[in-house]
């Protein structure tokens, strides 16, 4: 069961500024991640370029409330004429989420055994080798720690899986959802989520979602900012792509059809900070 609330979080960049320092102050409190306080107290100070000639760059940690929105508009740009090229007017896209119950162990051991579960999953038969699903379709992959809701504390994957024509995804995504309940027999039925996105703005909603990042409050206990940040920080790569999505099986596009689709992203992205797409779901 999965809540899905892709709405723009706009806020002035006065403000986001001020969730920076508020953060650098709580993490700065804690001890144990002087690097982080840094670069956070360092990121996007644009008033200074005017006054000092000083120039700072992005810190580009992905829990800091400036650079997260920057890096989630970044790469919806980036994947949303991806996926709608192959999904064109026939294919479709299916967004999935598979969790495992709360296993004790660290975040960061939670985490890594999840990766590595997702990993088994491409090795099978039926994604690999010349007629696997990994030559004809493309997944988003990425790897989530909740804060509310019942993911809360959670470590867990969402995916979506696009195809070129009807059924495949469909095929794909019922294939790796039977697989990780096999692969993870403690896991319920229940946890794993499974819709089919209805169109560029279906999935559009989805590619959104799961693209907001990681926030964490200054109002967290020691522990659970500590446990977080070590999962946040402990080197591995937030989105993968694989299959026809890969940038090794993507096929060139032309400029003009890139500026096409790029300026079709743009307009659904918008679209959702006006409207706010009810995208719930039960
Ligand atoms: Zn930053």
């Amino acid at each position: 069961m999965v809540k899905l609330d892709s709405r723009a979080s706009w806020k002035p960049p006065i403000e986001r500024r001020k969730e920076v320092l508020d953060l650098a102050d709580r993490l700065e409190d804690l001890g144990t991640f002087p690097d982080q306080v840094k670069r956070l107290r360092c990121c996007g100070l644009i008033w200074t370029v005017a006054h000092s000639g000083q120039r700072n760059l992005p810190c580009n940690q992905r829990f800091c409330p400036l650079c997260r929105p920057r890096w989630r508009q970044r790469e919806f740009r980036k994947w949303w004429p991806k996926i709608a090229s192959i999904s064109g007017q026939q294919g479709e896209v299916v967004a999935l989420t598979l969790t495992r119950p709360l296993r004790s162990g660290t975040l960061v051991e939670q985490k890594t055994a999840l990766r590595k579960a997702a990993a088994r999953l491409f090795h099978r038969q039926p994604w690999k080798g010349a007629s696997g699903f990994i030559n004809q379709v493309g997944i988003l992959l990425v790897v989530e720690i909740g804060t509310e809701g019942p993911h809360n504390g959670l470590p867990h994957l969402h995916l979506l899986v696009v195809g070129l024509e009807p059924g495949l995804a469909l095929a794909a995504a019922q294939w790796l959802r039977d697989t990780w309940l096999e692969v993870n027999p403690d896991a319920s039925p229940l946890g794993q989520d499974f819709s089919l996105c209805s169109g560029p703005k279906g999935f559009g909603a989805w590619l959104n979602y799961i693209l907001k990042g990681f926030t964490i409050a200054p109002t967290w206990s020691d522990e659970r900012l500590e446990a977080m940040l070590e999962a946040l920080t402990d080197g591995s790569h937030r989105l993968t792509s694989s299959g026809l999505l890969s940038p090794r099986k993507g096929k060139p596009r032309s400029t003009a059809k890139a500026r096409l689709k790029t300026h079709q992203a743009a307009s659904v992205e918008v679209s959702f900070g006006h409207e706010g797409i009810d995208t719930s779901r039960q």
